[in-house]
């Protein structure tokens, strides 16, 4: 079927589903596949579920009637799907990449900018070849700006996620030790998020830019770009505070927030900046700003009787995780420092000298304590008399509960897989 005919029936859809335990009535069902489904299995399901139409691509399971829409291939279909309508939108779309920070960027600018518009961001975390799409289809004719969040591992990822999203502007958080194993080296995470500009920049539109990183002034080459950051030529020049919370000063006023980390100041630089070049009010973006309460374990301040916990057990990866420490080492409080580190998954061969590069960074450290946990950090040289290998997730728990902590701050990170918020009961406790 042409997509142009695709799109006049998803029109008439309440929305696109893939997951047959989440049909929503009326909606246009896509049969994908993983390694472990084949969504054309369900085709039948969505139907009963109340979709209106299923899209296959395996002729035995489309029958002869109106509502099977059979296709060569059901993630090609959707992804033209998406190109078509946010051709047909013309709305402006604004790119969000890079190695860390994307989400809560995406979800700040969003905060800022739904101040003025009618916005549609990237719902969670669907930045790849299915969430970019979806992202696009949720937008409609009430829609006045789109944010979509880009996520890579690999090379041309982002130029294959530009051709969908067609972006209008675009911003990259920063380059970072992230996803090394697809990327091949830093040099690789540079170029592949730079697709980015190279689209943009190849289209006369205009790039977002952290005018203190070098890496985004050099590859930018300040063409079509507008720029935020403590640099005096920026266009939206700043301070950074030091201090227990991300802050900034502009324009002799403090934007203040309830993150923690230095790294989730020049995410709200970020925001600001993208907000008075859309002309958003300068007082809502310093509310909106001031409002967005950080989510899901990404650098939560959380209260815990006379502790205070940092809970950034979201995600790790070397940059974000050295930005972490740094971030906790510079923190002015009576507090004893106690870090709680797990395993940074996704290093291939950096793994190992990636773990022992954060566990040298502790020991050079103001922290009283460091619990490590994981098989990568199980396999440092520690030689420390404050820093503690654990075997497994249960024996750090009963530690944390057998030990009568008062007055302590405690950083929590590591990746995903780690899954950190486990400990949050035990230091509650
Ligand atoms: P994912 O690759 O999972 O989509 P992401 O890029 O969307 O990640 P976030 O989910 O926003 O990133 O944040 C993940 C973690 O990255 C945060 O908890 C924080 O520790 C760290 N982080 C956030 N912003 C920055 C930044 N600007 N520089 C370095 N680290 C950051
Ligand atoms: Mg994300």
């Amino acid at each position: 079927m042409k997509t142009a005919r695709l799109h006049q029936r998803f029109l008439l859809c309440s929305g696109v589903d893939t997951d047959t335990r989440k049909i929503r009535e009326n909606s246009i069902f896509f049969a994908l596949k993983g390694d472990n489904f084949n969504g054309n299995v369900f085709a039948e399901e969505a139907l009963r579920k109340g979709a209106k139409y299923v899209v296959v691509d395996e002729k035995e399971y489309a029958k002869d009637s109106e509502e099977y829409i059979l296709v060569k291939n059901s993630l090609e279909a959707l992804q033209k799907l998406a190109i078509f309508h946010r051709n047909y939108l013309k709305i402006p779309i604004l790119a969000i990449t890079g190695s860390n920070g994307k989400t809560t960027t995406k979800e700040l600018i969003n905060a800022v900018l739904s101040k003025k518009y009618r916005t549609i961001a990237t719902s969670g975390n669907y930045n790849n070849h299915i969430g970019v799409p979806l992202t696009l289809l949720t937008m409609d004719e009430e829609t006045e700006f789109g944010i979509v969040e880009m996520g890579a591992n690999h090379i041309l990822e982002i130029e294959f996620l530009c051709t969908i999203a067609n972006p209008d502007y675009g911003f990259i958080t920063n380059f970072g030790k992230a996803h090394l194993e697809g990327f091949g080296g830093i040099e690789g995470v540079i170029k592949g998020k730079t697709e980015l500009y190279k689209h943009l920049q190849e289209r006369n539109k205009l790039i977002f830019l952290n005018i203190d990183d070098e890496i985004q002034r050099k590859h930018s080459n300040y063409k079509h770009t507008f720029s935020f950051g403590e640099n005096p030529e920026a266009d939206v020049q700043l301070e950074y505070k030091k201090g227990e919370k991300a802050e900034i000063i502009y324009n002799n006023t403090l934007f203040t927030s309830q993150f923690s980390g230095s790294y989730n100041a020049r995410n709200i630089a970020a925001a600001l900046s993208i907000g008075l070049y859309f002309k958003v009010n300068f007082d809502e973006i310093r509310q909106a700003i001031k409002d967005f309460k950080p989510g899901n374990n990404r650098s939560e301040v959380i209260p815990a009787g006379s502790n205070t916990i940092i809970m950034d057990a979201y995600n790790a990866n070397p940059t974000s995780m050295h930005a972490a420490l740094e971030n906790f080492q510079n923190l002015k409080t009576n507090k004893q420092k106690i870090a709680i580190l797990g395993d940074m998954f996704e290093l291939g061969d950096e793994a190992a000298t990636e773990h022992q590069l954060i566990v040298n960074h502790v020991k050079n450290s103001n922290f009283s304590e460091t619990y490590l946990l994981g098989e990568n950090f199980r396999n440092t040289e520690v030689q420390s008399d404050f820093i503690f290998k654990f075997k497994d997730i249960a024996s750090l728990k009963k530690h944390i509960e057998e030990t009568n902590y008062e007055n302590c701050y405690f950083l929590i990170k590591g990746s995903r897989g780690m899954a950190l918020e486990r400990l949050l009961n035990s230091l509650k406790k």
